[in-house]
């Protein structure tokens, strides 16, 4: 039988990703035995044929992850929207013995696919009647299997948390915001910010809530009174404590609560009105516009790209004529299949349910984590202004702690916990420098380490790298755990907040042990996981991963353009995770490393020997044309032998000059700088939810706490949920404590699909992972 051909085509307005999306395809359906074509142009191209229709090998998607837009081109078409294009576009697909197809677009471009679906066997029927096809051309193309990928900036499609291109896209909103925050600071300034989403106010929202923005204006959900009023009140409060800068940051598509659009002028000229009454604001607009579309993906969605370009060849490959088409989503982390109707339909829904005002059900229509998020924002930004304070009797003293290196959200986190504290009436305390400085305070200094916050100070930390109230990887056996139990019973701590890595998972162990021996630590703990190694039990992400995944994928990126501009070239990066090679395997599939070498499967020789093979016969067909170098990827601790150092030099010796290795060492970069959107949204999301978790304990629940589980426990990020698991379960069944890391690594899959999509041996892959039969790629 001859071989399945698959269709890719991008459509619609582009986003970064897409060209991840791409190259999975293609290389996926080589490795499953079919035959990709690209659609050049998206539904033009189809309608177009000829050229525009191209077979792809290999090689033919090369580099493709790092570079942005789509490289396939992408347009909208006007004579798809017509039977006569779609009867055109059919008949192109015959020719081409194509009858499934892969459209990564928004939700126009698949509910155009949709269409084409259900009305296949008519179309190729009237191409019968026409004579433009014959009865038995046709014969073996009965039905037409498509599977949609959601690209999109504005993240607009109900059922995914995520559509490929919108943390890119949030990512560069955030970058110019804090560069208009010092200006804006400077200056004493207002900044209104007007972002992209029509229909959508994700970009917009999240950006208020990674930046901390004074106010945001969205369409799903305007001020329930006058959004001039509501919004003088905030910035007023907020100057009054003394801020200097003021951020108000507006979606496109931002209505009042009469369906009147808002626009970036009304908000300047009500910030900087004079009169009396008025806040008279020197205010600047600043629209950043198509910047948002531009650049490389950043590594959530080179992720997203990847892995749902894989998923999308299983799903075609598994469609039956019955099954309604349907799209890749992602829940939380993980990576599902949903109907594609219903999720078109909602949008429809969604779009006339704001014009018609009815914002109660715009709100429904999006995912329950946009409702969240939106309830994050308030939480963060109306700190002073929140009337949802507890009865006095219920409110809390809560210890903020960090333990273990710092890592990208850190801040964040704490910013967020201390406004939902203030909001909520709690008394949030800082205990600075970990462990260490709890037990190093004394009264009599003059700076003790446990002092509360000053919001004004805290209300800035929302996209400050490192840990403003100090980390220490000190334990608390090292610290001394009577004097830890002391302190907690002097400064009568109801709850102990703790951000931090394996460390600070060690800690909640062991303050839970010590319970019975020291009373005082019966009291509500919760940790919120933050580290770059993603190393945690209990969770499939930390906070401080995805920061660090894309200061490696930044770094990777350079270093793979030297290694391309001088041919011939390999590059052995180390990256750092300690005993996870979360890190390492998930920058190489977002880099299209050669290999990747991480401590859950070792180094061997044989290993060595073939990736040196793999090299060798790489650089042998290389005829110094395509200028793309190689990379490969090693953890730190992958092997107590064969370093980065090591594998370069035997790579050099065993190339014999044909080609050159060299070895290059991020180290601590990979802590990153301004930590990244991704982590500030989750950070915030999860640090409130953890806050909420303790307030259920309330005030002075020691018998409570002694006897329930849940009093020490992880927050985490499972599958599609977020849940808390109780730290004991988590010791005892899910700790691997010899190597610091969870028992069962959840990202082994992308270590595979790594391997698959970098075209290594397949000598060093699990067997049975993938179903179908398997192809090697030279
Ligand atoms: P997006 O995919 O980004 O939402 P559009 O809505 O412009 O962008 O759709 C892109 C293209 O998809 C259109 O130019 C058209 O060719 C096709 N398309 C969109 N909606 C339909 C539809 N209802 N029927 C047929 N084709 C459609």
């Amino acid at each position: 039988m001859a071989p399945k051909r698959i269709g890719v085509m991008t459509s619609g307005d582009d986003s970064p990703g897409m060209n991840a999306v791409v190259r999975a395809v293609v290389r996926m359906a080589i490795y499953m035995g079919c035959e990709p074509f690209v659609i050049y142009e998206g539904y033009e191209g189809l309608i177009r044929g000829g050229a525009y229709i191209k077979k792809m090998g290999w090689q033919d998607v090369r580099g493709w992850l790092s570079e942005g837009g789509t490289l396939i081109g992408t347009a909208r078409c006007m004579a798809f929207y017509e039977r006569p294009g779609r009867i055109t576009a059919a008949k192109n697909m015959v020719l081409n013995g194509i009858d499934t197809i892969i459209v990564c677009g928004g939700d126009g471009s698949l509910a155009g696919a949709d269409k084409f679906r259900s009305e296949w066997p008519t179309l190729l029927d009237e191409l019968i009647v026409n004579r433009e096809l014959s009865k038995s051309q046709v014969a073996s193309y009965g039905s037409l299997k498509v599977v949609g990928i959601v690209g999109s900036i504005d993240n607009d499609l109900p059922g995914t948390d995520a559509t490929v291109g919108c943390y890119s896209a949030l990512s560069r909103i955030c970058e110019l915001v804090d560069f208009i925050e010092a200006t804006a600071s400077s200056h004493s300034r207002a900044f209104v910010i007007e972002v992209m989403g029509r229909h959508c106010g994700w970009l917009a929202l999240s950006a208020g809530v990674a930046t901390g923005a004074d106010f945001v204006l969205i369409p799903e959900r305007p001020q329930e009174h006058d959004w001039r009023e509501d919004m003088r009140d905030v910035v007023k409060k907020h100057r009054e404590i003394g801020k200097r800068k003021t951020i108000v940051i507006v979606a496109e598509g931002a209505r009042d609560k009469d369906g009147a659009k808002i626009t970036p002028e009304q908000i300047k000229n009500l910030l900087a009105d004079k009169n009396k009454g008025g806040l008279g604001l020197d205010t600047r607009i600043t629209t950043p516009g198509h910047v948002q579309r531009g650049g490389t993906a950043v590594a959530f969605d080179r992720m997203l790209g990847t892995l749902q370009g894989i998923e999308a060849i299983k799903a075609v490959l598994e469609a039956t004529p019955e099954m309604g088409t349907c799209f890749i989503a992602i829940q939380e982390n993980k990576i599902v299949r949903r109907p594609l109707m219903k999720a078109t339909q909602d949008v429809k829904e969604l779009a006339a349910a704001i014009v018609a005002e009815d914002f109660e059900k715009a709100m429904s229509l999006r995912d329950a984590e946009f409702a969240g998020k939106y309830q994050s924002y308030l939480t963060t930004t109306n700190v002073l202004m929140d009337d949802v304070k507890l009865p006095p009797k219920s409110r809390m003293k809560i210890g903020f702690i960090n333990v273990g290196a710092p890592a990208g959200g850190m801040n964040a986190a704490v910013r967020a916990a201390v406004a939902y504290c203030m909001g909520h009436g709690h008394e949030p305390v800082a205990i600075h420098n970990g462990f260490a400085g709890f037990a190093r305070h004394h009264d009599d200094q003059p700076v003790g380490s446990v002092r509360p916050f000053d919001w004004l100070k805290v209300d800035s930390w929302a996209s400050k790298g490192g840990s403003e109230i100090g980390t220490n990887c000190e334990l608390p056996s090292e610290s001394g755990m009577e004097l830890v139990a002391n302190l907690i019973e002097q400064y009568e701590f109801d709850a102990l907040f703790i951000v931090g890595g394996f460390e600070a998972f060690t800690s909640v162990a062991q303050l839970r042990k010590a319970r019975e021996e020291y009373p005082s630590l019966c009291i509500p703990i919760c940790l919120l996981p933050a580290t770059i190694s993603n190393n945690i039990p209990g969770t499939e992400y930390t906070l401080g991963s995805d920061t660090c995944l894309n200061e490696l994928i930044n770094y990777c990126d350079k270093i793979k353009q030297s290694a391309s501009a001088t041919r011939r070239r390999v590059f052995v990066v180390e990256t750092q995770g300690d005993r996870s090679g979360y890190i390492a395997t998930l920058c190489g599939l977002c880099v299209g490393a050669s290999a990747v070498y991480i401590p859950e499967k070792g180094i061997s020789l044989a290993m060595l020997n073939a990736d040196v093979k793999h090299l060798e016969q790489a650089f042998d067909g290389d005829r110094g044309q395509s200028g793309a170098g190689r990379l490969i990827i090693v953890n730190e601790k992958a092997s107590n032998v064969y370093d980065a150092k090591l594998i370069a030099n035997i790579i050099q010796e065993e190339a014999h000059g044909h080609f050159e290795s060299r070895v290059s060492i991020p180290g601590h970069v990979q802590q990153g700088g301004v930590p990244s959107a991704m982590d500030r949204c989750h950070a915030v999301r999860l640090a409130i939810k953890c806050i909420e978790h303790l307030e259920s304990f309330g005030r002075g629940a020691h018998n409570r706490a002694k006897k329930d589980p849940s009093s020490a426990a992880v927050i985490g990020i499972q599958g599609s949920e977020v849940v808390f698991t109780p730290i004991k379960r988590l010791e005892e069944q899910n700790t691997d404590w010899q190597n610091r890391r969870p028992n069962a690594a959840h990202w082994l899959g992308s270590y595979e699909t790594g391997n698959i999509l970098g075209g290594r041996p397949r000598v060093l892959m699990h067997p049975g992972e993938l179903a179908g039969s398997p192809t090697t790629p030279k």
